[in-house]
């Protein structure tokens, strides 16, 4: 079984994301509602159904399992996710990032636009009412929203000048890298 599976029937999403939100939670027949969402803050419309391991948001239709709940959350990437999870039921994860490239500076590029895109009211509201795009097909096309913090982003995940400006995306004028 992957590390992600084993996690996942290890991992209690209810108590979890009640842990990490200190959110209310009351169950209505099969169904655990929590008092309101951790994303767009409308009440009674965050819900996991007992016996199923993803959550959903009937108002702002943000659903997944508790990896992406952490993902969104935390705003980490999927590896960091397992990493995370991992540790905090003591579980020794089978695969190290080593096997599997988790570094990899273009995507945690887009992931970055994409969730400032996600996290930005306006530019979301651009997407969706004046562009016509449902959330659906901006997170299947990783629709960004770019701000100027990019570098600030990648030396937080310990890339180093050199990645940076390698991407073409960071730029280095006499030694002002930006
Ligand atoms: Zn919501």
């Amino acid at each position: 079984m992957s590390d992600f599976k084993e996690i996942k029937s290890r991992v209690n999403i209810v108590s979890e994301i009640q842990r990490i939100t200190s959110i209310e939670t009351k169950k209505e027949g099969k169904t655990y509602a929590f008092k309101n969402c951790p994303f767009c803050k409308h009440h009674g419309c965050f819900k996991i159904k007992e016996n199923e391991d993803f959550y959903k948001c009937f108002s702002c239709d943000i659903k997944g399992d508790i990896f992406t709940f952490y993902e969104k959350y935390y705003q980490i990437g999927k590896y960091e996710a397992l990493t995370r999870l991992a540790e905090q039921i003591n579980y020794p994860l089978k695969q190290t990032n080593q096997s599997t490239p988790a570094k990899n500076i273009f995507n945690d590029i887009v992931e970055y636009y994409h969730k400032k895109l996600l996290n930005n009211n306006s530019a979301l509201k651009y997407q969706t009412h004046t562009r016509f795009h449902s959330i659906k097909t901006l997170e299947l096309m990783k629709v960004g929203y770019t701000t100027g913090r990019l570098r600030a982003f990648l030396t937080s995940k310990g890339y180093s000048d050199k990645e940076q400006i390698e991407t073409g995306m960071i730029t280095n004028k006499n030694g002002q890298i930006n």
